[in-house]
C-alpha cells in the first residue's frame, strides 16, 4: 500500500460510538503502522514462513511504543482503559490494514490468546511475566488444537495429557498450528488432567519440548505456526491457569475474544483493498473515462462500502458488549467474526477484478513497483476457518435463534 492511498473510511465511517480514549489509540496505532510497519509490510506478507525472517525488531518496537499495554489494567501495569477490548480491536484493524499476519501474530495471538489467559495465571507468573510481554522481549502462544482436535475440543478427541507430580506436571502429547511456537518463550497449553481439561503454563525451555519447522502456507506469511511436542515436560505447579478442570473455560473466554479481533483483521484487510481500488479507478481510464465513472463499479463500491459500516460497527458493538459485560457477548463476537472475515475475502476479490492485472500483481518487474491486493487475498481466506470456523460461528448464531435443543 502507498502512503498516498486516501484512507476512505476517515470520510465515510461515523465514528460516533467510540470515545475519546479509543480514538488517541488507534491515531497512535495507525503512526505506528504507517512509519514503522508498512516499509516492511510487503516483504513480510511475501516472504515463506522462516524463523530467520521473524521480526524481532517489530516485537521491540513495539514494546517501545507502549501497544502491548493497550488491553490491560492498571492492577496488572497495563494502561487501564475503559473499554480495554475496544480499543484492542481498534489496534487490530489498524495493523491489519497494513499486515494481517503481524496482526494476527503479535497481537491476536500474543496479547488476546496469551496475553488475555495471563490475567488468570498466578501472581508471581503475572508479575514475572507481564512487564516482559510490555517490554517486548517475550513472546507468547496459545495451544488447543492438535492434529485430530481443532474445532472439536471434546475431552475424548484431546490427546495431550498432564499427570499430577511432586510440585506439578507432567505433560506428554502433540499440538499443531500453534502461531508463534517456533519463536515462544511461553506457551499456554489446553491438555487433559483425569477426565477434565486444565491449562497448564509451558516454559518452552522446559527439557522435553519440541517445535517442529515453521508450516509453509497460503497466506499470513508473518504468522509462524508449527506442530509443537511435549515429551514427559515438567511443568510447575504454580503454572497452573486458575483451577484444575476449567482449562475448557478459560480458553473459550480468550478465544471468543480472539474472534472479535479476527472480525476487526477482517475489516482491516477489506478497508486497505478498498481505499486501493478506489484510488486506482479514479486514476485508471478504459474506453475514454476513469473507471470510477463506471455505474457497475459505482454500486459494487457503494455496496461494500455499506458492508463496511456494518462489519465495523458490529465489532465495536462487540468489543463494547465485552467491556461492558453484557450478556449478548458470545452472540455479538460470533456475528462479528463471520461478517468481518467474509467481507475481507469478497472485498479483496473484486478489488483484484477493478484493477485487473495491477490487481493479481505484486510486483511488477518492469519498474519494481509493489502491489498489495495479491497479498490481501491470500491473507483474507484464513479469517474463515480458524479461531472457530465460521460454519460454528453461524452455528451460535443459530443457537440464539432456534435453542440448543435444536442447534446441539
Ligand atoms: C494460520 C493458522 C494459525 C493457527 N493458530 C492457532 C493457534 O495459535 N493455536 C491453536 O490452538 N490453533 C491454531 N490454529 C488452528 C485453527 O484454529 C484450526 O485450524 C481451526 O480451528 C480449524 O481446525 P482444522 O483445520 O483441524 O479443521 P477441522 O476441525 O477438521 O474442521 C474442518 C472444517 O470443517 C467444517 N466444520 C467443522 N465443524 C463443523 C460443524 N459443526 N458444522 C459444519 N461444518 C463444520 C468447517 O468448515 C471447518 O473449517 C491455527 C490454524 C492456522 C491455519
Amino acid at each position: 500500500m502507498t502512503k498516498q492511498t486516501p484512507r476512505l473510511s476517515d470520510r465515510l465511517y461515523d465514528d460516533l460510538w467510540l470515545p475519546k480514549e479509543t480514538l488517541e489509540i488507534r491515531d497512535n496505532v495507525r503512526t505506528f503502522a504507517t512509519q514503522v510497519l508498512a516499509p516492511v509490510a510487503h516483504e513480510l506478507n511475501n516472504t515463506p514462513e522462516s524463523v530467520n525472517g521473524f521480526p524481532w525488531h517489530l516485537v521491540k518496537s513495539m514494546g517501545e511504543a507502549g501497544l502491548f499495554r493497550i488491553p490491560f489494567s492498571k492492577a496488572d501495569g497495563g494502561l487501564g482503559l475503559e473499554y480495554p477490548a475496544l480499543a484492542t480491536m481498534v489496534m487490530l484493524e489498524e495493523t491489519a490494514y497494513v499486515s494481517s499476519g503481524i496482526a494476527a501474530a503479535l497481537i491476536d495471538v500474543q496479547l488476546i490468546l496469551f496475553g488475555h489467559t495471563l490475567q488468570h495465571a498466578s501472581p508471581t507468573v503475572k508479575a514475572k511475566l507481564f512487564p516482559t510481554l510490555y517490554a517486548g522481549d517475550i513472546v507468547g502462544a496459545f495451544a488447543t488444537s492438535e492434529p485430530a482436535a481443532s474445532t472439536d475440543l471434546s475431552i475424548n478427541a484431546l490427546q495431550t495429557r498432564a499427570t499430577r507430580v511432586t510440585g506439578g506436571y507432567r505433560l506428554t502429547g502433540r499440538k499443531r498450528w500453534i502461531t508463534n511456537s517456533p519463536v515462544a518463550h511461553y506457551m499456554f497449553v489446553l491438555c487433559k488432567l483425569d477426565q477434565s481439561m486444565t491449562m497448564l503454563l509451558v516454559d518452552m525451555k522446559a527439557q522435553g519440548v519440541k517445535v517442529g519447522e515453521p508450516d509453509k502456507k497460503m497466506g499470513n506469511h508473518a504468522q509462524l505456526t508449527a506442530d509443537v511436542y511435549f515429551d514427559d515436560v515438567f511443568v510447575p505447579a504454580d503454572h497452573l491457569v486458575g483451577e484444575e478442570a476449567k482449562g475448557l473455560k478459560s480458553a473459550l473466554t480468550s478465544l471468543t475474544l480472539g474472534r472479535v479481533g479476527i472480525g476487526a483483521c477482517g475489516v482491516g484487510m477489506a478497508q486497505a483493498a478498498f481505499d486501493f481500488a478506489v484510488d486506482y479507478m479514479h486514476n485508471r481510464s478504459v474506453f475514454g473515462k476513469p473507471l470510477s465513472n463506471f455505474q457497475y463499479w459505482q454500486f459494487r463500491f457503494a455496496d461494500y462500502a455499506t458492508q463496511l459500516e456494518s462489519a465495523r460497527n458490529l465489532y465495536v458493538k462487540a468489543a463494547i458488549a465485552q467491556d461492558t459485560g453484557r450478556a449478548s457477548v458470545a452472540t455479538q463476537c460470533a456475528m462479528a467474526k463471520l461478517v468481518g472475515s467474509s467481507l475481507a475475502g469478497d472485498l479483496a476479490r473484486d478489488a483484484i477484478q477493478v484493477c485487473g492485472g495491477y490487481g493479481f500483481v505484486k510486483e511488477l518487474a518492469a519498474t519494481g513497483q509493489q502491489f498489495p491486493l495479491e497479498a490481501i487475498y491470500r491473507d483474507s481466506k484464513i479469517g474463515e476457518i480458524y479461531e472457530g470456523a465460521n460454519e460454528i460461528q453461524r452455528l451460535l448464531v443459530a443457537r440464539q435463534i432456534f435453542g440448543k435443543d435444536a442447534v446441539g
